[in-house]
């Protein structure tokens, strides 16, 4: 989709640093943290949110639990995570390109 900011940072535009990657999925850091551990892992291909992704690509939302737990694991301290899908504007949904955010209160340290 040509004006979303997601499909945009999956192309590359903005340089966004990927900090992991499966076939159907890509994660980066949440732009507006909410905690000290905001990511989000995001599928590939365009779709608006997580209930269109169990329909339409649902290896897509299967990765994104796994890349998920492996980026717990490396930007945790014990790989706890809060995996969190708003749905529909009155969830909080702004960005309508399916995406999990991946929180935790706990970074590891460098
Ligand atoms: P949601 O409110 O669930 O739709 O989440 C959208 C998230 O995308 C918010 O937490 C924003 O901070 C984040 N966001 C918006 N634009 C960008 C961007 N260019 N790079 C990274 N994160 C972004
Ligand atoms: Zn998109």
């Amino acid at each position: 989709m040509s004006d979303c900011i997601f499909c945009k940072i999956i192309a590359g535009e903005f340089g966004t640093e990927i900090l992991g990657e499966t076939e159907h999925t890509v994660a980066f850091r949440d732009i507006n943290p909410e905690m000290p551990v905001h990511l989000l892992v995001v599928p590939k291909l365009h779709c608006r949110d997580v209930t269109e992704l169990a329909q339409s690509n649902p290896a897509a939302l299967i990765e994104i639990a796994q890349l998920a737990t492996k980026l717990a694991e490396q930007h945790t301290t014990d790989g706890s995570f809060k995996l969190v899908f708003n749905t529909g504007s009155n969830a909080g949904q702004t960005v309508f390109h399916a995406h999990a955010h991946v929180l935790s209160t706990e970074p590891k340290s460098a």
